[in-house]
């Protein structure tokens, strides 16, 4: 890859990364982001606060964990984006957020979703990955398992991964999907 175009990504992934924290899908270093590329992918930096992070930490690396590029250690979930890769080949573009409205949804089976736009986007329930440990090959296949071939799952007890076929895309569908999980609890306290 071109190193124009690798810089570019990079700042890219950055301003994404950072988004979602001002969006308040993540508080400090958790959460992380992925684009896939022609040869492996971009992945965030495991810990490293969102304000202070910068192009040159982003780790490029293959889909078998070896980095070939970027400052600092990988994201720890680096397996759980490897595997929906090489799983989906539609899918360009990973984001693994904590938002509050997820989060607390992932201690259900599934999310029902129950407002149009979010049945366009969802079909009828975003589904719920079985419970494993943070940075695990037990993770990332539970996590492909329920991810299918839709946007976006929850990470039992954990968080949320939404999926795109670009960063911008990923990003959406992981904002729509703390939508959907606030709007499915703003329901249940209403109505019970
Ligand atoms: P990293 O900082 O290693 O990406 O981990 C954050 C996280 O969300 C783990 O599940
Ligand atoms: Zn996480």
């Amino acid at each position: 890859m071109k190193p124009r175009s690798l810089r570019l990504r990079r700042e890219r992934l950055v301003e994404v990364a950072r988004a979602m924290a001002r969006k308040g899908l993540v508080t400090g270093s958790s959460g992380n982001v992925s684009l896939r590329l022609d040869s492996g992918m971009l992945i965030t930096p495991s810990g490293i606060p969102y304000e202070h992070f910068r192009p040159g930490q982003v780790i490029w690396m293959d889909l078998e964990g070896r980095v070939l590029g970027g400052s600092g250690q990988s994201s720890s979930e680096w397996r759980m984006h490897a595997a929906i890769y090489r799983q989906r080949e539609d899918v360009r573009a990973v984001v693994h957020t904590h938002s509050l409205f997820a989060t607390a949804a992932s201690f259900g089976s599934a999310l029902r979703v129950v407002h149009a736009e979010g049945k366009t986007l969802f079909e009828e329930e975003i589904p719920v990955s079985t419970p494993a440990p943070p940075g695990t090959w037990e993770l990332a296949q539970a996590v492909v398992e329920a991810l299918g071939r839709g946007r976006a799952a929850l990470l039992a007890h954990h968080g949320a991964v939404a999926v795109g076929s670009t960063l911008r895309e990923a990003f959406l569908w992981a904002e729509k999907l703390e939508e959907t999980a606030r709007l499915a609890w703003e329901l249940r306290r209403q109505h019970g």
